[in-house]
């Protein structure tokens, strides 16, 4: 039922999901270019660019009432509207004073939206406020709130109406009415993907009405629509986590496909080496060993994550495997973040591996020519057993005679392209990957969703735990006099500078700055200082220092080069905090409470730090729960900042939400698994339509899973 058009021209053309969105009536090539530039090309695009929020312009409010947090649209005449200077710069803020009988509220602008903006508000003017309410400063306030003339306004009035983003000079009445419109000029063809049991099932609505109804709010469920929980929210938050789990999951059907060596191991060699060492496996360990010996026998890859706090145990189980691996005969590899990882890794796995007649090797920068060639050639030849190094290991043309088992140490600098290189390299070997960073499971769902996962939750008995306090730079000699003290106790300390890559050349001159201060201050005590640019020989020699404990104090800006095993260490102050997630900062800390001494952490935060970021810090303080302090972080920071952006870009959700939608999560997770696993290669007639949507939201990738 398409309108007509006005003027003797054609009936507007019917659209498709995947016409062009300047066939749209009123859309054109002009507007149509401008949509393309925000990535909206199609028709689909165009109605999946989702409300991100309504607007219920009945819920008459009160300025009185308002509550910090919450979005509202308000009425409310103009008081005043004044540009106010800052300090000396020519830069301003607006501030608009907008009032009804229960008070008024100040709307703040620290940007003009275009020139001209803030002549409409003249006093007594009538307008409409919408926007989230701000508790700043001890004050109800809005910050770029939309104020919009009541007179002209082009949005319907009194109903619950979609909030778009704006862009482009394109105003949301516009928007809304553009998309509205798409609704009457669509084609009737049947768009639905879902088979009807799993729409049954999960009780959705046609993947059509929800589009239709997202678009169009029913004034009844204004609640619903504001919580994002309206039946039309369902279906497309589920949609989205669907197929993104139907995608891991024929991912890991594709890994069960390939053939990887087969390590069926006597367990000579592993009984020989948990009898060597002076400690017994925590039962967690164990456990993790026995999920990674069942993972080796399968015939298919391995891809498996071990998470667990630093300290727990991780590397120990590793080398485990190597010896199941060296057993069968086969060959494994470790990459280790940097070079003085790689070089603590291989001092541990010639203590544990040499006596079991596992041969080890260090490839690193500071290998000599002629070694190296030797190295490699024993490595083609099958002579060597284990090679440690960092990322270069896979880059360089280091060949291997039959390299099955790759442990990759913190997962978060080796991404899955990397996976991808050797098996172009012709082998499927078994990939274990080491994690310090507990993944919330929100995470582990999406992003490693495609993963074996074993957690370590257990850290060896006799560590005591850390004792962590929160304090400000203010209280420098406070906690310096404190690890003045642990020295005198024949105790060694850390005391780390974070670098941030913008600012990092003022850091480091910070960071160079009080060592020199702390040097003249406490001439007894013997201070070295790291950082990432020094040579690596240099870096080693200072380690190699404070480990043998010549040095008493060290002064760190590189985070990870502290990943080392000093158990005499037992005091880490970490400056400027608050710049940090919360789980880097637990796992910085993770250096310290090694040893059976009590070890301490201090987080020393800036001057000007906002009470958030206190209230975030303080949390440290009160578990050492990694698990719990990711969840945490998470909520705190969103995905975007928890994973880096990079990676939780995998995702790329237009509506869901990891933290508001779990529930949802879960259960497209499960129904996308049990699909592949009734139908691994989505033949049943009833699949058929996800099987096609699947290969055209994912590509070929997706072929190798459910060919
Ligand atoms: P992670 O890699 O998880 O940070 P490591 O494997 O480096 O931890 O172990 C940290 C320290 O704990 C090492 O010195 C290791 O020898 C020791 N260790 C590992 N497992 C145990 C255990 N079950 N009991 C006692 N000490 C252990
Ligand atoms: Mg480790």
């Amino acid at each position: 039922m398409t309108g007509k058009l006005k003027g003797g021209k054609s009936e507007p053309m019917a659209l498709r999901l995947d016409s062009s969105v300047q066939y749209i009536k009123g859309v054109g090539p002009k507007l149509g270019d401008i949509f393309a530039r925000r990535g909206i090309k199609t028709v689909a695009d165009l109605l999946e660019f989702y409300p991100r929020a309504y607007e219920d312009q009945r819920a008459a409010r009160n300025i009185s009432s308002l509550q910090a947090g919450e979005i509202v649209s308000l009425k409310a005449t103009i008081l005043s509207c004044k540009a106010i200077p800052l300090g000396t710069s020519t830069r301003k803020i607006y501030d608009v004073i907008v009032k009804d009988n229960s008070g008024q509220v100040s709307c703040k602008f620290f940007r003009v939206p275009y020139r001209g903006y803030f002549d409409r508000f003249q006093p007594f003017k009538e307008v409409r406020v919408v926007g989230k309410v701000l508790f700043y400063k001890g004050r109800i306030e809005f910050h770029h709130p939309e104020i919009r003339d009541i007179e002209t306004d082009d949005l319907p009035q009194d109903a619950i109406i979609p909030i778009y983003t704006e862009f482009d000079g394109l105003t949301r009445g516009k928007i809304l009415r553009i998309i509205q419109g798409t609704f009457s000029q669509l084609e009737k063809e049947d768009t639905e993907s879902f088979p009807l049991w799993l729409r049954k099932e999960n009780n959705l609505l046609s993947h059509r009405e929800a589009l239709y109804q997202l678009h169009h709010p029913n004034p009844d469920l204004a609640k619903e629509y504001m919580d994002f929980r309206s039946p039309a929210h369902q279906r497309i938050i589920f949609e989205e986590f669907f197929w993104l789990e139907l995608f891991l999951a024929s991912r890991r059907s594709g890994f069960k496909k390939e053939k990887a060596p087969l390590i069926s191991n006597e367990g000579r060699k592993t009984g020989q080496l948990l009898l060597s060492l002076p400690f017994k496996l925590t039962s967690a360990q164990l456990r993790t060993f026995e999920e990674i010996k069942e993972d080796l026998k399968k015939g298919s890859p391995m891809h498996r994550m071990v998470q667990g706090d630093v300290g727990c145990g991780k590397t120990l189980v590793a080398f485990l495997a190597v010896a199941c691996a060296a057993e069968s005969g086969f060959q494994s590899a470790l990459m280790a973040p940097t070079e003085i990882l790689a070089e603590q890794h291989f001092k541990n796995a010639q203590n544990y591996l040499n006596p079991m007649g596992i041969k080890v090797a260090l490839l690193s920068g500071k290998t000599k020519a002629a070694e190296r060639k030797q190295i490699l050639a024993d490595l083609e030849s099958g002579d060597l057993n284990f090679i440690i190094g960092t990322h270069a290991l896979i880059e360089d043309p280091v060949k291997f005679k039959n390299l099955a088992l790759v442990i990759v140490d913190e997962q978060h600098r080796f991404g899955v392209e990397q996976r991808g290189v050797l098996k172009e390299k012709g082998q499927s070997p078994h990939f274990l990957i080491m994690t310090a960073t507990p993944i919330p499971r929100t995470l582990a769902m999406t992003v490693y969703g495609d993963l074996d996962v074993s957690v370590i939750d257990e850290m060896p008995p006799g560590r005591s735990p850390i004792q962590t306090r929160v304090t400000f730079e203010s209280k420098r000699a406070l906690a310096l006099n404190f690890m003045s003290d642990q020295i005198k106790k024949g105790r060694q300390a850390y005391i780390v500078y974070p670098l941030v890559e913008e600012s990092e050349k003022i850091d480091l001159k910070d960071a160079v700055t009080q060592f020199e201060k702390l040097k003249n201050q406490f001439p007894d005590i013997s201070f070295d200082l790291l950082h990432g640019r020094l040579k690596p020989e240099n870096k080693a020699q200072i380690m190699q220092n404070f480990r043998e404990g010549k040095t008493q104090v060290l002064v760190a800006t590189t985070v990870i080069e502290v990943g080392v095993d000093v158990p005499n260490a037992n005091l880490m102050i970490i400056e400027h905090a608050e710049r940090f997630g919360l789980s880097q900062l637990h796992q910085l800390r993770g250096r310290v409470g090694r040893g059976s001494a009590k070890s301490f952490c201090v987080l020393m935060l800036g001057y000007a730090v906002s009470p958030e970021a206190q209230e975030r810090t303080q949390f440290l303080e009160q578990t050492t729960d990694g698990f719990k302090i990711a969840e945490f972080d998470l909520q705190m920071r969103g995905p975007g900042e928890f994973m880096g952006t990079k990676q939780s870009g995998l995702a790329g959700f237009k509506l869901a939400n990891l933290i508001r939608d779990v529930g949802f999560l879960q259960k497209a997770r499960s129904a996308a698994f049990e699909i592949l696993q009734k139908d691994p290669q989505l033949k049943h007639l009833d699949n058929q339509k996800l099987r096609e949507e699947l290969l055209k939201k994912r590509g070929p990738a997706v072929l190798a899973g459910i060919a």
